[in-house]
């Protein structure tokens, strides 16, 4: 992995995306490309003008590199007592603060330190790497401000697959472990099971145990997404998953290619979850981030007959009844 450093210019920034979202009302990267380089990435997409990327001759698609700032925690400590009207801060939203590039800078700690050493501001954690659990100690002195959420993107028996789309995140095991011992340690927990790949963890019975692990590491919320459709994501997934020898896992992907078939796979998903979330606890805690451009008109009116949890997105976000995620 080659790390490069690079300068930044901000530091807490507002976020109305993830605001919509229901996540955060503002965000702090650490960098533009994160080191865990998972294959369904969107960074490079949504980063792809950045002028990082141009500085350091860096093609924002690639992988095999991380751009880390590590100067990052200064200008967080300056906009966090700088800025009047505070919130929850999401760390980060386009990289990971705990990937090992950051790690060797301590840039979560750090920022989190910064953030939480002002009043009125919350942190929502949101990190492929068990290296977090180092940093309890920090949280257990604000255990009230801070909410704790590794991703988990399948179950543990699934962790070779993982390994092929997510090369340096933390075993997936690894990241449950630590989702439950931040519950044990009385820390605020909430799930993020995203993205739910087909073929990997979209089945009925793997996400009914995705919910389960949630339920006992006593998640808050229970966050999903379906897998972005657009981007070079689902290809280069697809790909990896061939060139390891995941046949099955890399069909499914290339099934959902089509629009059609995306369509579907997310009626199913959005099914399942709710289906389980309403058997196992409270179907208020379900968010699922629902973008409904791809979808088939079909599709989109047979959710909408059920939407409890969708939280819609995007342009057609005005169609769906304001506060229909908690009904
Ligand atoms: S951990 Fe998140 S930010 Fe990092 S490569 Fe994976 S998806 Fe991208």
């Amino acid at each position: 992995m080659r790390v490069y450093e690079y300068a930044l210019k901000t530091g807490i920034t507002r976020t109305k995306e993830f605001q919509r979202k229901r996540l955060a009302t503002h965000a702090v990267n650490v960098g533009t490309k994160c080191g865990h380089g998972c294959t369904y990435c969107s960074t490079g997409a949504m980063l792809r003008m950045h002028s990082s990327f141009r500085s350091l001759g860096l093609n924002p698609f690639g992988n095999g590199y991380a751009i880390v700032d590590p100067t990052t925690p200064e200008r967080v400590a300056r906009d966090a007592r700088r800025i009047q009207e505070r919130g929850t801060v999401q760390l980060c939203t386009t990289v990971d603060a705990w990937a090992p590039e950051a790690q060797k800078h301590g840039l979560g700690r750090r920022c989190m330190e910064a953030i939480l050493s002002e009043p009125m501001w919350n942190v929502r954690i949101l990190t492929k790497n068990a290296a977090v659990v180092h940093d309890y100690g920090l949280i257990e002195r604000h255990r009230d401000r801070v909410l704790v959420g590794l991703s988990i993107t399948a179950t543990p028996d699934k962790s070779d697959v993982l390994t092929a789309v997510e090369p340096n995140a933390s075993p997936i095991a690894q990241r449950v472990a630590v989702l439950g011992e931040a519950h044990a340690r009385g820390l605020r927990t909430y799930a993020m099971l995203c993205p739910i790949l087909p073929g990997i963890a979209d089945a009925p019975e793997q996400v009914d145990s995705l919910v389960k692990l949630a339920v006992a590491c006593g998640a808050e919320e229970i966050f999903t997404e379906p897998i972005n459709a657009r981007g070079p994501g689902l290809k280069a997934t697809q790909d990896a998953l061939d060139s390891s020898g995941f046949r099955t896992e890399a069909a499914a992907i290339a099934q959902i290619r089509r629009k059609r078939n995306w369509s579907s796979y997310v009626v199913s998903l959005v099914e399942n979850i709710q289906r389980s979330v309403r058997a196992r606890t409270d179907i208020t805690k379900l968010r699922i981030l629902l973008y409904p451009s791809g979808l088939a008109s079909e599709d989109e009116a047979r959710i909408h007959q059920d939407d409890a949890g969708v939280i819609w997105l995007g342009k057609d976000t005005a169609r769906a009844p304001p506060d229909n995620a908690q009904s």
